[in-house]
């Protein structure tokens, strides 16, 4: 009777484990304690050797984890996971550039890409947000409605992925190829400034993933208001999405610039905590045919970052479907550079990588949409093609 009993009711549901790939320290330990296989007082003990686990080894279950009691490991094992977010799709471009996306919950998907061969080794270009609430109107992410920022965690788990693929574990590894990171991938970071801060520190623990600070950039169409917390609180390096020399141009390109126009801008950027000649802002450049690429734009764009010490990244335009713009001509900006770097300032002209896969900058969209943002048209441009 007990047996039909119990047949007949449905299965308990089991508790959902935590998930500790991802967490900052702190989150860690209350994480150990909440889930009740670690005491209050040996929690921050047992969350310095879980770290190194996590972060350093990149262990992705307990059992690997030979300085931890069987006893605790098995503890572990029934309360808590390593998992990572489910990739859903995975490319690799002719030239080597690798492509992820990502789901971290349902409807909610995100692009991260590996670029070789950039900074120290490879650069890894990292998500902040699902979507963007801006609308850059060169940009493929501008034209997806935000669905939601990305938790720390989320963040975090795109570095431990790519390292996953690239077979990067340990982390101090001599042959690093995940040498730096750029928050260019989908959203603006400085709208979601409390989990980008949260994850740089997970980024860049000497005990874990061992990313230099000097090695990370965040990049902003210019957020003003928060720029000084971003240097204050991350030390991380800032890349200023610019893209035109004057408020009427930009106003169109940048539409945060009506909020934030160029004299406040440049304000801030001359505050930034932490800038001098050896930590230089990177001010990037997109050369649109015919929009912002003459030889009158170069020079004015030297008038606006004169006495900050800066480069210019110029970004060839890379075209997505349906996209209102053509990418200058490559004597245009070669002529573009030659006129910045007479006036003393490094301009390179950023390669572009991973074309093949959409992976470009600026070419990142998921199809995550919110349902009621998802109903917005997109008004027209004053570029649009017909
Ligand atoms: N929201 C942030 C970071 C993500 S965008 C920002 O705007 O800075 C990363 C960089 O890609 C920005 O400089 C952006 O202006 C650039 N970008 C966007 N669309 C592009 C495109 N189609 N071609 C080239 N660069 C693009
Ligand atoms: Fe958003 Fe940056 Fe794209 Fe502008 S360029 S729409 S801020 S992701």
């Amino acid at each position: 009777m007990t047996t039909l009993l119990a047949s007949r009711s449905p299965p308990a549901a089991a508790p959902a484990r935590l998930n500790l790939a991802g967490l900052t320290r702190s989150e860690l330990e209350a994480a150990l304690v909440a889930c009740g296989a670690v005491e209050p007082a040996r929690a921050r003990m047992r969350a310095g050797q879980l770290w190194r686990w996590i972060y350093h080894a990149g262990a992705r279950d307990f059992a690997a984890m030979t300085n931890i009691s069987k006893e605790l490991r098995a503890a572990l094992e029934a309360t808590c996971t390593l998992e990572r977010p489910e990739v859903v799709d995975r490319q690799v471009s002719r030239d080597g550039t690798r492509k992820w996306l990502i789901r971290v919950g349902p409807g909610a998907e995100v692009e991260t890409v590996f670029i070789p061969d950039v900074g120290r080794a490879g650069a890894l270009c990292v998500s902040s947000q699902v979507g963007c609430t801006l609308n850059c109107s060169f940009c493929h992410t501008g034209t997806q409605p935000l669905v939601r920022n990305l938790t720390a965690a989320e963040i975090v788990a795109q570095v431990l992925i790519a390292k996953d693929d690239l077979e990067e574990w340990p982390s101090d590894g001599e042959e690093r190829r995940l040498s730096n990171v750029v928050f260019m991938g989908m959203g603006e970071p400085l709208y979601n400034l409390d989990a980008v801060a949260a994850a740089l520190d997970v980024m860049s623990d000497g005990e874990g993933l061992c990313l230099s600070r000097r090695r990370i950039t965040v990049s902003t169409s210019g957020v003003v208001p928060e720029l000084h917390r971003l240097g204050a609180e991350t030390s991380a390096m800032l890349a200023v999405s610019l893209h035109a020399a004057n408020d009427a141009l930009r106003d169109e390109l940048v539409p945060i610039n009506r909020r934030y126009p160029l004299t406040a801008l440049m304000a801030a950027v001359k505050a930034y905590p932490g800038l001098s000649n050896a930590r230089r802002v990177t001010f990037e450049y997109v050369m649109l045919k015919g929009v912002n690429d003459s030889p009158a734009d170069a020079r004015a764009l030297i008038r606006l970052i004169q006495g900050v010490p800066a480069k210019v990244n110029l970004i060839p335009f890379n075209p997505w479907p349906g996209s209102p713009y053509v990418c200058s001509d490559w004597e245009t900006i070669e002529r573009f550079a030659g006129i910045l770097n007479r006036a003393g300032y490094a301009s390179p002209i950023r390669t572009p990588r991973g074309r093949d896969i959409l992976a470009a900058c600026g070419q990142l969209k998921s199809e995550s949409l919110k349902v009621r943002a998802s109903q917005r048209p997109r008004p027209p441009r004053p570029h649009d093609v017909a």
